[in-house]
Parts: C-alpha cells; sequence; structure tokens
C-alpha cells in the first residue's frame, strides 16, 4: 500500500475541492481560501487506519486546531462517517454539523443506549461513531452541540480580505418537509429497533435527509452533493433544492456526483439549475453485496453532462451472483467475518483560482 502523496498547500485565493474514497467510503476536504478547511464526510486510510483527512491536512503541515472551521456528517451511514470523532477531536474549533433530520428524541435514545458499547469497544457503525462525535464535543470547554443543517441556512462567512475572496458555506438540505417525514419515520423505527443488533438500522431513510452543501470562494463555486436522492416529491430531496427560491444563485463549477453516481440521486434540474455548464464532476464508487456504484449506464449519463469525470477509486462491476460454495467454506473457515476489502486510497483534487484550474489525481483515483 503506498502512502497518499500530496504536494503543496493552495493558495490563499484557491478553493480546493479534495475527493477521498477508498472504494467504500467518502471524504471531501474544501479549503475555503485563507488557510481555512471544511471536512465533509470521513473515511480510513486502510494502510495507517487515520482518517484520511486528518493525514491529508496533517501532510500539508495544517493545524487541525486552527485550519479546520466545519466538520459536516452529512447523513449517519457507515461509510461517510468512519473517523469523523477522532476527526472531531483533532479539529478543536471546528463547528460540527450534521442534518437537523437528527434532532430527534428518538435519535438520542438510539445514540444514548449505544455510546457505553461505543466508547467500550472499537465499534465502527455509523450511530456509534456518531455516539463517539457528541462525547467529543461534550467534553470541549463550552460543551459544544452539534450545528443542525437545514435548506438554505448559512454555516459559514467570511467577508473579503486583502488575502482571500469573501466565502460562504451554505446548507441546501434538508428541506422542512423531508425533516417532518423522517420525523415521523424514526418515531416509529425506534421503539421495535432499540435492543436489536445495529445492523438492523441500515435503512435508505438517511439519504432523503441528507446535507448537500454550496461552497462558494469569490465568484468560485461547488455543490456537495451527499447521497441525497430525488424522489417524487416536489418538497423533499433533490426537487426541493431545485425549487428552493432561498437558496444561493451562484451555479457551481465543481459537483461531487450525488449518492456515488446513482440514478436516483439525479435529475435534469440539478444540472440545468444549480450547476455551471459543463461542469467538473467527481465522485467516490460505493461497492459492497450486489450494489456496486456507478453502474455503466451512470457513467455515461454524468459524462453527457460534465466536461469531465472523476472517481477516488476504481469503479467495479458487482460480483456473481453467488459464490461457488467452497469458497464460501475457505472464507468461513479462515475469518471470523469477511467483508469485501475495500480497495486502494484515492484522491482526486481540483483547485480553482480566480483564473486557473487544475485536476490531479493521487493513488487508485482516475478519470472515467
Ligand atoms: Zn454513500
Amino acid at each position: 500500500l503506498t502512502p497518499l502523496v500530496t504536494t503543496g498547500i493552495p493558495a490563499a485565493d484557491e478553493l480546493e475541492i479534495s475527493l477521498f474514497g477508498p472504494g467504500l467510503g467518502e471524504c471531501i476536504v474544501v479549503h475555503l481560501g485563507g488557510g481555512e478547511w471544511m471536512v465533509v464526510d470521513s473515511c480510513v486510510d486502510e494502510s495507517t487506519r487515520e482518517p484520511v483527512a486528518l493525514e491529508y491536512l496533517s501532510k500539508l503541515g495544517m493545524d487541525m486546531g486552527r485550519a479546520v472551521r466545519l466538520v459536516v456528517v452529512t447523513h449517519w451511514h457507515d461509510d461517510h462517517m468512519l473517523g469523523a470523532a477522532r476527526l472531531v477531536d483533532a479539529s478543536a474549533n471546528a463547528l460540527f454539523v450534521c442534518s437537523a433530520a437528527l434532532r430527534t428524541p428518538e435519535f438520542f435514545k438510539l445514540v444514548a443506549e449505544d455510546q457505553d458499547l461505543a466508547l467500550a469497544n472499537s465499534k465502527t457503525s455509523g450511530i456509534s461513531e456518531f455516539a463517539r462525535v457528541l462525547n467529543s464535543l461534550g467534553n470541549r470547554n463550552d460543551q459544544s452541540s452539534p450545528e443542525w443543517a437545514s435548506a438554505s441556512r448559512r454555516l459559514f462567512f467570511r467577508p473579503a480580505s486583502d488575502v482571500a475572496p469573501e466565502c460562504e458555506v451554505f446548507a441546501l438540505s434538508p428541506s422542512s418537509s423531508s425533516i417532518t417525514a423522517a420525523f415521523g419515520a424514526l418515531a416509529s423505527l425506534v421503539p421495535s429497533i432499540v435492543g436489536t443488533p445495529k445492523r438492523a438500522l441500515v435503512s435508505p431513510e438517511p439519504n432523503q435527509t441528507a446535507v448537500v452543501l454550496h461552497v462558494r470562494l469569490g465568484a468560485r463555486c461547488a455543490l456537495l452533493g451527499a447521497d441525497l436522492e430525488t424522489g417524487q416529491h416536489p418538497k423533499r430531496g433533490w426537487l426541493a433544492i431545485i425549487n428552493d427560491g432561498n437558496r444561493p444563485q451562484h451555479p457551481a463549477h465543481v459537483y461531487k456526483v450525488a449518492h456515488h453516481g446513482s440514478r436516483n440521486a439525479d435529475h435534469p434540474g440539478i444540472w440545468r439549475d444549480l450547476l455551471a455548464e459543463k461542469p467538473i464532476a467527481v465522485l467516490t464508487p460505493f461497492f459492497r453485496g450486489r450494489v456496486s456504484l456507478p453502474g455503466r449506464t451512470d457513467v455515461e449519463r454524468i459524462k453527457e453532462k460534465a466536461i469531465v469525470l472523476y472517481s477516488a477509486a476504481q469503479v467495479r462491476s458487482p460480483p456473481p451472483a453467488r459464490r461457488m460454495k467452497t469458497v464460501e467454506r475457505t472464507i468461513r473457515e479462515t475469518a471470523r467475518s469477511f467483508r469485501t476489502r475495500a480497495g486502494r486510497m484515492g484522491q482526486v483534487r481540483v483547485r480553482l483560482s480566480p483564473t486557473t484550474q487544475d485536476i490531479s489525481v493521487f493513488n487508485a483515483a482516475l478519470q472515467l
């Protein structure tokens, strides 16, 4: 396994979007200008066991406590949360942001029930990671609370200075309607699952309330699509963002494609209303069991709309329907638990200055 190769820090007026993914997992490190950073979601570098954002920013020589202004967890699926608590620990002055859809007694009941277990052993589900994050925030001097993101809420603002242009970060989701629906779903889901293994918590619902972000540094913008899905409801998911008159109007030049390129997270209105014509598109693949994203048709669809499409790691075709019986037996005999091994960590780095743009790939990352 090769360590991450990275060179040089971005200029003070450069917007950087660095997307990391080991094949299963996603982390975006964003330079907001002026030496200030935001981390969106978290995954772990298997070769070092470190949260990849921590590793990258340390290699750039950044003092995490000063440089990181925001840590955002877009939703509580474990492919977006691994290492988040260590990240929050290290980013002692960063605002921790998560979806307002989690602000319910039921979710906190789940977290509280999980907390003792989570702190006692090294479980790595999204919910136990969330418990660790809350614990870390609670240990700060000011006993910080999460910042609850919802549609058209400004999370960060820095006025223009001699060094860097004006910067602002907006949450574009979840919408009020998505939040209300999630409250109802959590209220009816939780009593039946408290006390059952957390495996049962794998539910598609967080993708309806994931936090999409709009970042602007001067005239340069990025849209970070999280795993938000489209759905049919005009006031939920992507349709709510497209129909929201209060959102920032600047079209984005870089798009972190939603939900690993899945068709259920795409809509023509994203490309028409939220993005500049022919934007730079970047994504991380998702590979677990029978699910492999993006599919071949997803790649083709996105490439028609974007000027270029990059992936942080190799995109794989789904495995055959069943492993051969002997293989299954060997796996059972040699490993107590078997997980499809994540691929090598890759990085797609996009840097936009007021007048230039640079796209670089490192390790397993590639152009599709
Ligand atoms: Zn995901």
